[in-house]
Parts: structure tokens; C-alpha cells; sequence
């Protein structure tokens, strides 16, 4: 995906109204905000904008109302409390992200607006399942009601600025009012400073690596990660599988898995996927020994064992072997993107593959090359293995990033404009 989208660098700011969209989709519990990573993201293109002379209309999406309803904890007024404090500056917070006008209108530069939580309207979404019972036609003509009702509160949210920002590379991949269809209505839309890291880094990786790239690929299910193997085969010089998708893998070269996940109707893909690997050159890193436990239990009983599992027992880590072999591939990369915890990392006893792995993956950057965290698991991991700093980037998009390695153009990074 090309990279060389406007920044807020490349516009003048001075008096003009900046609709940013970011990411403050931050984790609360109680009315506490437990993890303000994606706050602290957004600071850089925030300061950068009120130091231009610009006013800053600040909107996001927190949680998933859409499902659980709207309460206290899905609440922006959190986080215009939490930001205002961080950066000693009074925000104006709209409890309708759909009627902020008079707000927005009294305006003055370097004030701050900040709208409530977007997904508080349906149509910022816009989503829509079919109904038991439903007709096609009724279905369809819901559907485009629903997609008439987003446009409206897009070019709503877009009569508030002169300029649209998305900072928000966790939602890229959604064409939701907020991060896609709002660019259809308003003069100029740019990248934030966040968006313009994460696509930096990723986007260098996947189009421009130095090499040897190494990408790791783990996590519980191969049907999940299918178009980033098959994105990844013809871009990597080594692909290396762990977690619970390895399992499909070795299931499908022959071995018995015992109880290990599996997933049946992937075994022709990963066959495929062998295959493929090998036309390509590229070499592929499967598992050569395992943590095999009687049950999927922090207290289960375990031992070391080939790649054939014991009747019984199911694989839930990497074995030492298997760790040592990873990591020799990663520590010699020049870039490393890495997306799923080799093993089931949140029990102690299956924890040391993906440890081992992030260690490994932490010399990267200390050896002059470029480690990437490509989100979700994986950097819950690398936090709580104490080495993110010693990582060149830990992406805030799991998703996002997810579909970026599968090659996808995202709607949210697609319509901005080009430099
Ligand atoms: P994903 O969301 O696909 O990245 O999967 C992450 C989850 O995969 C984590 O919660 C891990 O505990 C789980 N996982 C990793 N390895 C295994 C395994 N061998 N068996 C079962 N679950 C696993």
C-alpha cells in the first residue's frame, strides 16, 4: 500500500477547525481507565494541531455499545476528563457527536471539542446482519436505509471542520461515518502522526524489507490469519507458525496431533501453503518439538514431546527445541514482523515459547534491524514480558494490522489524500 499520504505537516493549520478522528477506544473498568496507550498515541498530532493555531474537534469510538449498550464505561467524558489532566487544558465535551453546532461554532483557536463516543449512533457503523425471516428485498432495503442514515450523520460530523484527520489506525480497516465516509464531505482529509508511524513501519516491512524478513505467525486459528500466510509467503524469506494454527499444519503433513486444536477443513490450505513455501524459496519454520499438558489447564500435567502428540494430550506450547530453532531464524532478520503468542502465554505453564520468541525478536532492534508487533496478543505479551521498549514498533491496530500484512487497502487510510 503506498504510504505517501498528506500529513498534517503538509496543510495549513492556523485558524482552521480539525475534525480528528483517533483512536481512544481505551479499556475501563469501573470509570477507570486502565491503559492509556492510545491516549498517549494520539498526543503528538493533539499538541500538534493546537500549537498551529488550529481548533481541535476530537471524536472516537470507545467499546462496543452496539452489543452491550451505552453505560458508564463506554462513556468519551472519561477521556476528555483523563486527557484534559494530561495536557492541562480545558476540553468541551458534546454528549451527542451529532449535535455539536453551538459548541463548534463558539469555538476559538486552540480549543478542544470532543464528541461522544461515535458508535452511540448505529449508522456510524452501519452494520447489518440479516434477520431470521427476513426477505432479501426487506433485507436490502434496510441495508440502504441504514447506509442513507450514515452518509447523514458523516456529512454531519464533517460540517464541523475544514479539515479531516484520522489518527485512529485501529479502526482504518472499518468504513465506518468516522473514519471513511466523513472524507466524502469535507474539503481535505489527512493523516495523524500515529497513522503515519504505523504505516511507515508496516508499510516498509510488507513493500520494502531489508532482509532477511521474518514473519511469526501465531495465535489459536489458521482460518483467521489464511490471507496474511498466503500475503506474507511471497514477501518473507522465512515464515515461521507456532501456537495453535502450527497444529492444522502438522496435522496436514502427517503427524498425529492428539487433542491439539485443529481445524479440519484448513488441512488442504496448509498442505497448499507447504507447497507453496517451497516453489517460493521461502523457507518455512514449523514446530520440531512441543509442550504437550493432559488437559487445557494452568495446573495440567505436561511433558516435552516430538511432533507427534500422545493420544490424550494436546499441544499448548513450543518445546525448547523449537524455541531455539525460532529464534536463531529471528535473531539473524533485518526485519521481523510478529502477530500470536506462540503458545497459550496466559498460563504460566505455556508461556515460555512466546517469552523465548520475544526475547529473541528484542535483539532485532538492539542487532540494527526492525521489529514490528502487529498488535492484539502479541503485545499484551511483549508488555508483559517487560521488553516493548526494546521492540522498533508495537502497532496499535490488531485488526488493522492483521489486514494490512494480508495486503488489504484499508477504506480509513484509502480515502485520505495523497501527497
Ligand atoms: P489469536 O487471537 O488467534 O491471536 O489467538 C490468541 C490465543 O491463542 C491466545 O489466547 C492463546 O492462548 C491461544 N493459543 C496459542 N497457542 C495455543 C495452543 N497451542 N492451543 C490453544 N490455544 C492457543
Amino acid at each position: 500500500m503506498a504510504i505517501n499520504k498528506k500529513t498534517l505537516k503538509d496543510i495549513e493549520l492556523a485558524g482552521k477547525k480539525v475534525v480528528m478522528r483517533v483512536d481512544f477506544n481505551v479499556p475501563v473498568k469501573n470509570g477507570v481507565i486502565s491503559d492509556d496507550t492510545r491516549i498517549q498515541g494520539a498526543l503528538p498530532s493533539i499538541k500538534y494541531v493546537l500549537e498551529n493555531g488550529g481548533k481541535l474537534i476530537l471524536m472516537s469510538h470507545m467499546g462496543r455499545p452496539d452489543e452491550k449498550g451505552i453505560n458508564s464505561d463506554n462513556t468519551m467524558k472519561l477521556v476528555a476528563d483523563y486527557l484534559s489532566k494530561l495536557i492541562g487544558k480545558d476540553i468541551v465535551f458534546v454528549d451527542d457527536c451529532a449535535n455539536a453546532d453551538a459548541q463548534v461554532a463558539a469555538m476559538k483557536d486552540g480549543d478542544i471539542v470532543m464528541l461522544e463516543n461515535t458508535r452511540y449512533h448505529k449508522e456510524e457503523q452501519a452494520k447489518c446482519k440479516q434477520k431470521d425471516g427476513e426477505s432479501d428485498e426487506d433485507f436490502k432495503a434496510r441495508k440502504a436505509a441504514l447506509k442513507a442514515e450514515q452518509k447523514v450523520l458523516a456529512e454531519k460530523l464533517a460540517s464541523y471542520g475544514d479539515i479531516y484527520c484520522n489518527d485512529a489506525f485501529g479502526t482504518a480497516h472499518r468504513a465506518h461515518a468516522s473514519t471513511a465516509v466523513i472524507t466524502k464531505y469535507i474539503p481535505v482529509s489527512v493523516a495523524g502522526f500515529l497513522m503515519e508511524k504505523e504505516l511507515e513501519y508496516l508499510g516498509s516491512a510488507v513493500e520494502n524489507p531489508v532482509r532477511p524478513f521474518v514473519a511469526i505467525l501465531g495465535g489459536a486459528k489458521v482460518s483467521d490469519k489464511l490471507a496474511v500466510v498466503k500475503n506474507l509467503l511471497g514477501k518473507v524469506n522465512t515464515l515461521i507458525i507456532g501456537g495453535g494454527m502450527a497444529y492444522t499444519f502438522l496435522k496436514a503433513m502427517g503427524h498425529n496431533i492428539g487433542n491439539s486444536l485443529c481445524e479440519n477443513d484448513q488441512l488442504d490450505y496448509a498442505k497448499e501453503m507447504i507447497a507453496k513455501a517451497k516453489e517460493l524459496g521461502v523457507e518455512l519454520l514449523l514446530p520440531v518439538d512441543n509442550i504437550a499438558a493432559d488437559k487445557f489447564d494452568p495446573e495440567a500435567n505436561t511433558q516435552i514431546v516430538g511432533n507427534d502428540i500422545p493420544e490424550g494430550w494436546m499441544g499448548l506450547d513450543i518445546g525448547p527445541k523449537t524455541i531455539e530453532l525460532y529464534s536463531n531464524a529471528i535473531k539473524n532478520a533485518k526485519t521481523v514482523v510478529w502477530n500470536g503468542p506462540m503458545g497459550c502465554f496466559e498460563m504460566e505453564k505455556f508461556n515460555k515459547g512466546t517469552f523465548g520468541v520475544c526475547a529473541a525478536v528484542a535483539e532485532v532492534k538492539a542487532n540494527g534491524g526492525i521489529s514490528i508487533i502487529g498488535g492484539g496478543d502479541s503485545v499484551s505479551a511483549v508488555k508483559k514480558s517487560g521488553k516493548a521498549a526494546e521492540m522498533s514498533h508495537i502497532s496499535t491496530g490488531g485488526g488493522a494490522s492483521l489486514e494490512f500484512l494480508e495486503g488489504k487497502e484499508l477504506p480509513g487510510v484509502a480515502a485520505l489524500a495523497d501527497k
